[in-house]
């Protein structure tokens, strides 16, 4: 099979265009060319009103070491590499015991499902409820104020990108093709199939909801368990003669003890009691940067027609993103996070007392507003002033001190504050909404975000939004409308692990996905996931290979 990338055709091109342009760019006939099929569709929309379609090709040819002998010097023609996913190894016959994994993100999912895939027989931990009560639970927050502290956008089953926008696309390398193998589960699991081809896939909360139950039948299915309402606590930790430290099992909040050597950590960035947990158990963490700012809602049409001009609105295209970045004089950087094209900005929050924003839309993406963060990065450094002892949990004290700021400036009754991109430029509390309306639900309390985010960050919006309306036109109209505050952008801490996927300091712990601080967003998270899986499999069979 050969590859062929960079295949340019027009937006509207005809079906039997992409044959041709196979026999044009391979030089040969219509005979030569058994067949064929898309790897990867994307589209080049820098020259607006002449938006191009690039495709990555697999074409099986009727010679085909000729043909790549021909084109060796054409990096566009190549053989397609083997991207099939293969385990690393199978259970043996016998498990003393079976391993943990805590956490039912993408994650958690996916270290899950491939460790029943590979015979392990998991047991899979999860705070909060299955996915359809879960929905119940968290949109009882958004029509009436009523916070489910363990069901939630954070917690339940599915992880936190189960009310998303659903983006599957990541910019991680990724030499194993893991990334290949997640999207095929989720195709499986009834994911349309465009996601393994269009070069940015999303597939939206409702979707979402039915995948993550169908995966959970596969896990059950090949001998996997699945454990809803159950928190882990604690860790039991036992330290050998040479002061080795290993996990011995994990105690639930039910009081029952699970004994396990094998402990996969897939906590999410939210779980903040959990973190608490193993840094009192001595598990080495550290202090790692993020980013707070605000969600800002836009008409979703003038981002269309800045990105694609006259072709706004053709279906191949969809809702148009958009990706900014702009360093400021007083040396941050602000940038867009998780733009939901055509979507809903959503209360996040998993604490009382606390607001946080975030973004999601369905698969349509018809929703009349474009949403995304806009986010200014911190370092641990700027932790100090929320937690001076400088422990390696003075993240959590900052994102929680803006949170229950942002609740006591929306009104105490979980309405987001916001206020007008004008205003906020002009530095004057907003009072009535213009033509945006916002997404946000329950409500949002039109306010001054001045004091919403330190100093710094404040500045440091007001001078990028002028710059991305450089960008966007529009981007900085002034009743584009601000809500607040986006702080769980990703972890605040990193557990950080060996080569081998095991904490630094606690063997049997592997630390995963982006509560651990090794992704961020669903398709890395299923990735690291995998990877997690292959660690502790090979971990345990080469543990039964010893003994
Ligand atoms: P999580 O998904 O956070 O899962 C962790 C799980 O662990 C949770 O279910 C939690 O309940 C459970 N847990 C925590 N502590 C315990 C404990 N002690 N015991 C038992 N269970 C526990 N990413 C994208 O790529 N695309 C998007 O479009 C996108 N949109 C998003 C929209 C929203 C509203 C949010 C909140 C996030 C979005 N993200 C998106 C980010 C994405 O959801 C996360 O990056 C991803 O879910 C991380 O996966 P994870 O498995 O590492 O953690």
């Amino acid at each position: 099979m050969l590859r062929l990338t960079d295949i340019k055709l027009p937006l509207d091109h005809a079906e039997q265009a992409l044959p041709a342009a196979i026999r044009a760019k391979l030089h040969v006939g219509a005979q030569a060319i058994r067949s064929y099929s898309v790897f990867r569709r994307g589209h080049d929309a820098r020259k607006r009103g002449a938006i191009q379609l690039i495709y990555t090709l697999d074409v099986d040819v009727a010679d085909e070491a000729k043909l790549l002998q021909r084109f060796a010097d054409d990096p566009h023609v190549r053989p397609t590499p083997d991207t099939n996913y293969r385990f690393v190894t199978q259970a043996p016959e016998k498990l003393a015991h079976r391993p943990v994994v805590i956490g039912l993100g993408p994650c958690g999912l996916f270290a899950g499902l491939l460790l029943a895939q590979m015979g392990f027989r998991p047991i899979i931990l999860e705070r909060g409820k299955a996915v359809r009560e879960r929905t119940k639970d968290t949109w009882d927050l958004w029509r009436k104020r009523n916070l489910h502290p363990e069901s939630n956008v954070q917690f339940g089953e599915g992880g936190a990108g189960t009310f998303s926008d659903g983006k599957l696309y990541s910019q991680i390398s990724d030499p194993h093709h893991y990334g290949r193998k997640v999207l095929t589960e989720f195709v499986k699991a009834g994911a349309p199939e465009e996601i393994i081809y269009v070069s940015k896939p999303h597939i939206g909360t409702f979707r979402l909801v039915t995948m993550v139950e169908n995966m959970r039948s596969t896990i059950e299915s090949l001998g996997g368990e699945i454990r809803f309402e159950q928190r882990a606590d604690d860790l039991l930790i036992e330290t050998d003669a040479q002061g080795t430290r290993h996990i011995r099992g994990v105690a639930l909040a039910s009081g029952e003890q699970l004994r396990t050597d094998h402990v996969v950590l897939a906590l999410g960035h939210s779980a903040r009691d959990t973190f608490e947990m193993l840094h009192k158990r001595g598990v080495y963490l550290e202090a790692k940067p993020f980013s707070i700012g605000f969600r800002v809602e836009h008409p979703q049409s003038i981002i269309d027609r800045a990105r694609f001009g006259p072709q706004a609105g053709h279906p191949l295209l969809g809702a148009a993103d958009y990706k900014l970045v702009h360093h400021c004089r007083n040396g941050r950087s602000v940038y867009s996070f998780c733009m939901c094209p055509g979507g809903t900005v959503v209360a996040a929050t998993s604490e009382p007392g606390r607001v946080v924003t975030n973004g999601m839309s369905q698969y349509s993406r018809n929703e009349r507003n474009a949403n995304a963060a806009i986010v200014v990065g911190i370092e641990p450094s700027d932790f100090t002033p929320y937690d001076g002892s400088g422990s390696p949990l003075a993240g959590i004290a900052l994102q929680r001190f803006w949170e229950s700021r942002a609740f006591e400036l929306g009104g105490g009754t979980y309405e987001a504050p916001g206020q007008l991109v004008g205003d906020f430029l002009a530095g004057q509390a907003s009072t009535v909404f213009g033509d945006v309306m916002p997404s946000y639900k329950p409500g949002v309390h039109l306010t001054d975000l001045a004091t919403a985010l330190p100093d710094y960050a404040i500045e440091a919006i007001r001078e990028a939004m002028p710059a991305f309306d450089r960008k966007i036109k529009g981007f900085g109209r002034p009743d584009a409308i601000f809500t607040g505050v986006e702080t769980r952008t990703s972890s605040p801490v990193r557990v950080r692990r060996d080569d081998d996927c095991q904490s630094l300091n606690t063997r049997g712990l592997f630390p995963a996905g982006e509560g651990a601080g090794y992704a961020g967003g669903i398709l890395s998270a299923g990735v690291d996931g995998i990877r997690v899986a292959e660690a502790v499999a090979l971990s345990i069979a080469g543990a039964y290979q010893a003994a």
